[in-house]
């Protein structure tokens, strides 16, 4: 039996994905193998690596302007490898400091160049975003860096920053769960787990002008010359979730696109927003423009209730609803793979609780 998975991530996949790489995991396009088990270096693979790529710039409208790259070390990795690629040491990189994520982003990027965090919003315990027009980007500055949507408190910008430098975006935890301006960003990297496959890859879009400066004690596997240069294959590129990608893509490109995966996504958050506000029971503390449709944090009443509410949830088959250890509560990611029923048996579930201990 599966169950209603409200993980930040690793986070749930569609069926339909599963069910077809289950079909295919013993014999692979009638190679006698699975997909784990051929060279990467192969006709076949390489084929395979070569769709996903396509797959992913006819989904989000990547142009030729940009290489995509599929890379290990997770979007921490992307942390330290941004200031290596894109900024020399002196260089000062921009950053909008809006909760826990980019707080990281930051502290990897101090290693390696000066920090100006141009606007910050932890005076608001991070429940609201930066207006646009609020802050100013330093001139010179190497790239701008912010986070769109913040995985542990729930907040997601509805717009792109604008700046006279490069714009950067974290998008691991909203990639392809809305159309995205592409053209308006210099790099926009993410880690699978969430909205794409299996962790252990890492995607990076990134405008081609800006490659080529990479500093001399860039680790290789994270030096986007050479790893556009050789098509993500300078080493063993993460061959599954390449595949796993692919296979995601075209579940996205079966159901709508961008934009089917985006009215799916905002009649799930409405559903639980509506309801978390009705309620005098529960809450979220977001400004409600920058509530974020993929992950919906939410408070009980009574916090002594927590563990109760976790486990109850759980006896019914909606897991992972405890908050992030930081920040404590609860936390429903609805990411593309949740269904709309999903949704619905949480909110059922949240109306009996609230009934029996409200
Ligand atoms: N950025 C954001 C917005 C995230 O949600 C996460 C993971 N939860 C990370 C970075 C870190 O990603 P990884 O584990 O792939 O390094």
């Amino acid at each position: 039996m599966r169950v209603h998975n409200f993980s930040a991530g690793p986070a749930m996949l569609p069926t339909d994905v599963l069910t077809r790489a289950q079909s295919e995991l013993l014999d692979w396009g009638s190679s006698g193998m699975s997909v784990m088990e051929v060279s990467h270096r192969s006709k076949a693979f390489v084929a395979c690596a070569s769709q996903t790529e396509a797959s992913l710039r006819e989904v989000m409208g990547i142009s030729d302007e940009y290489a995509c790259l599929f890379l290990q070390g997770g979007a921490l990795g992307m942390f330290a490898a941004t200031p290596l690629n894109l900024s020399a040491a002196g260089d000062t990189i921009a950053f909008l400091n809006t909760g826990d994520w980019s707080k990281k982003a930051i502290a990897e990027a101090k290693k390696y160049a000066d920090v100006a965090v141009v606007a910050d919003t932890a005076a608001s315990n991070f429940t609201t975003l930066p207006a646009p027009g609020s802050y100013e980007v330093p001139a010179g500055a190497a790239y701008l860096h912010y986070t769109p949507n913040e995985t542990i408190r729930g907040l997601e910008f509805d717009h792109v920053p604008a700046a006279d430098a490069p714009v950067v975006a974290d998008m691991s935890s909203s990639i392809l769960s809305r159309p995205v301006d592409v053209d308006a960003h210099g790099v926009i990297y993410a880690g699978a787990q969430k909205n794409m496959g299996p962790s252990g890859l890492v995607v990076v879009v990134v405008r081609r002008d800006l490659l080529g400066r990479p500093r001399t004690e860039t680790p290789t596997v994270w030096d986007w010359t050479v790893q556009a240069e050789a098509d993500s294959m300078i080493n063993t590129p993460p061959t599954f979730g390449l595949y796993l990608l692919g296979l995601t893509l075209d579940w996205v490109k079966a159901s709508g696109g961008l934009e089917g995966m985006a009215a799916r996504n905002r009649e799930k958050a409405e559903l639980l927003y509506g309801f978390i506000d009705a309620s005098p029971f529960y809450s979220n503390p977001v400004t409600p423009a920058y509530r974020s449709w993929m992950n919906v944090p939410f408070l009980l009443a009574d916090p002594e209730l927590d563990k109760q509410f976790v486990s109850e949830a759980e006896e019914a088959g909606l897991t992972n609803l405890a908050g992030h250890r930081s920040v404590g509560g609860m936390r429903a990611s609805l990411y593309n793979a949740m269904p709309l029923d999903g949704v619905q048996a949480l909110v059922d579930f949240m109306k009996g609780f609230e009934r029996t201990h409200g």
